[in-house]
C-alpha cells in the first residue's frame, strides 16, 4: 500500500526507531508513547485490521506473537510484564489502518479493563 504510513515505515521511507525485525515482522518505538516502553509491532504484509485476518494471512499475525518474547526481552520488560493491545476500527480508536499490536510496559498502574 503506497499511501500507508506503516508500509512506508517498514520500507524505511519514514524514519523509525527499530527495536526488532525479522522476515515477517517490524517493531519500532511509538512516536507518542503511552507507557515507559511503548513498541508498535507490525506485519510486513499490509493487513488493514483484525477484521481482515483470514486463514490465508494469519501466519503474519502468528509471526507477531512469536516475536513478542524477543521484543519484550530486548526492551527489558519480559520479567515484570507488559500488555499487548490491538485497536480495531473507529470505536477502538484505530488511527493507522495497517494492523499493529502495541506492547506497553514499564510502570503500569494495574489492569485497564
Ligand atoms: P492506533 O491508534 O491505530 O492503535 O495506533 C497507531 C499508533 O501509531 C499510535 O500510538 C501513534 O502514536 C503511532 N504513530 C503514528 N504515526 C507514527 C509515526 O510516524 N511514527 C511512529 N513511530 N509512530 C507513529
Ligand atoms: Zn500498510
Amino acid at each position: 500500500m503506497s499511501d500507508c504510513l506503516f508500509c512506508k515505515i517498514i520500507k524505511g521511507e519514514i524514519p523509525s526507531t527499530k527495536v526488532y525485525e525479522n522476515e515477517k515482522v517490524y517493531a519500532f518505538r511509538d512516536i507518542v508513547p503511552q507507557a515507559p516502553e511503548h513498541i508498535v509491532i507490525v506485519p510486513k504484509t499490509h493487513i488493514e485490521s483484525a477484521n481482515d485476518i483470514t486463514p490465508e494471512n494469519s501466519s503474519a499475525v502468528a509471526a507477531i506473537y512469536e516475536s513478542i518474547p524477543h521484543i519484550a526481552k530486548t526492551v527489558g520488560v519480559d520479567r515484570d510484564g507488559y500488555r499487548i493491545v490491538n485497536n480495531c476500527g473507529k470505536n477502538a480508536g484505530q488511527t493507522v489502518f495497517h494492523i499493529h499490536f502495541h506492547l506497553l510496559g514499564g510502570c503500569m498502574g494495574g489492569k485497564m479493563y
